[in-house]
């Protein structure tokens, strides 16, 4: 059991000067179960304005207000990132709690009283709900600034869907001095009331490439004149698909996914450029680089076989997400104090769809947890999450508030880490 040292023992309780964990986690759940109705609304409203990547500026003015109004005194970064910090009475450790904010550019297929109002936006990956969590972290950590020790900085990250933020943040010093680093992202596979704690590997890394093929064109009928690009575009998509299935092992996949395929404006001469665009997967630090050096080589030596050149651009969206054991055990005790046994999920299976907060785990031992939003009473909440129906458990809410407050707090106050 994790101890730690009451500044104010007596009014939780105890006579001594020590209190367990237990019992400071139920007293926040009962706040959280409270805050229900603020939490909603909370949500509600973020739902009803949607905003997409790096374009979060009603979302960030809105997330300042409601810390204005707790009295955490925040940061904006950049255009629409916000960093808060609520310092408790004594020193101590920080610890970060991050949610992400902007939504995608979907339109919204069921009608809902709290139904997107921006044309063409919505929030279908649960952000909003995990901006309604993060603001109930910080409301009832802020009831405890006598209690605990130390400090918890509560990142608001911008642009997560492209992949963008959380670097941004990171070089606004956003993990200075941090010890540990809670996040959560909903999870519609998993009921309301359970909570997906998994250490290790959760979520791939993800990456996209551009490469460009130039060739030169020619007559249809005079191919040994020209460079044909189609051809050699046509040579890259069938060799990258062997990097995975002749040159990655079975049990630690890899996945390459060629999505676009621009070539060519006739019908009768050779393309003199075609376009590729996809995307790797991988489990590993390691397996992401390889893969990104056998992309380039592939593309580029697949290109001078046939006569022409290939370059590749990247964008990097995130690490492979991988949680540490540590912390990871540390958020089960607290989840199996807040909910009681049997309601952590500790081997959700590996998805190879990504998030950025595998970029803070790179520094930083944390957990992120996955809350169960979905409930049989409204099969939206049971839909995959970037689908036009998606809609989340509310119920929910309450618990993936407690969840980050009292990981932060047995994180504070625990005697070590
Ligand atoms: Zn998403
Ligand atoms: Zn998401």
């Amino acid at each position: 059991m994790i101890t730690f040292t009451c500044k104010k023992p007596a009014a939780l309780g105890r006579p001594s000067g020590r209190c367990d964990m237990d019992q400071i986690i139920q007293t926040i759940y009962g706040d959280a179960r409270a805050m229900a109705g603020q939490l909603s609304a909370w949500r509600r409203d973020l739902h009803r304005r949607p905003e997409p990547s790096y374009e979060e500026f009603e979302t960030a003015a809105y997330i300042e207000a409601a810390l204005g109004a707790l009295g955490i005194p925040s940061r904006r970064v950049g255009k629409t990132g916000v960093i808060a910090e609520l310092r408790f009475s004594r020193p101590g450790r920080t610890v970060a709690m991050r949610a992400d904010m902007d939504a995608l550019r979907l339109t919204e297929a069921v009608r809902r009283e709290y139904g997107s109002q921006v044309p063409g936006a919505m929030h279908a990956c649960g952000h909003d709900g995990h901006v309604a969590c993060l603001l109930g972290a910080a409301s009832l950590l802020s009831r405890r600034r006598d209690e605990l020790a130390g400090q918890v900085r509560f990142l608001f990250q911008p642009a997560e869907e492209m992949g963008g933020g959380a670097n941004e943040l990171m070089a606004a010093g956003a993990l200075e001095g941090v010890s540990r680093i809670f996040g959560l992202h909903c999870a519609p596979d998993l009921s309301t009331g359970t909570v997906g704690l998994t250490p290790g590997l959760n979520n791939a890394s993800v990456d996209q490439f551009t490469i460009r093929v130039k060739g030169r064109s020619s007559h249809v009928s005079a191919p040994q004149m020209g460079v044909d690009a189609l051809y050699i575009a046509s040579h890259i998509v069938v060799a990258l698909q062997s990097l995975v299935t002749r040159m990655t092992s079975p049990v630690q996949p890899l996945l390459i996914g060629v999505g676009t395929f621009r070539a060519g404006t006739t019908y009768n001469a050779l393309a003199e450029s075609a376009v590729l665009e996809g995307t790797n997967r991988a489990v590993s630090v390691a397996g992401r680089q390889w893969a990104k050096e056998k992309v380039d080589e592939t593309a580029r030596t697949v290109a001078a076989l046939y006569g022409g050149s290939a370059e590749v651009a990247w964008q990097d969206f995130g690490a492979p997400l991988i949680n540490d054991p540590g912390a990871t055990a540390e958020a089960t005790r607290v989840a199996d104090a807040l909910l009681g046994p049997g309601h952590v999920v500790s081997d959700r299976a590996l998805s190879m769809s990504g998030d950025n907060f595998a970029d803070y785990l790179l520094h930083v031992p944390g957990v992120y947890a996955y809350l169960g939003t979905g409930c049989d009473q409204n099969p939206c909440t049971r839909e995959s999450i970037h689908s036009t129906s998606f809609d989340l458990d509310e119920s929910a809410l309450p618990i993936g508030a407690a969840l980050g407050a009292s990981c932060a707090a047995s994180w504070l106050m625990a005697d070590s880490l």
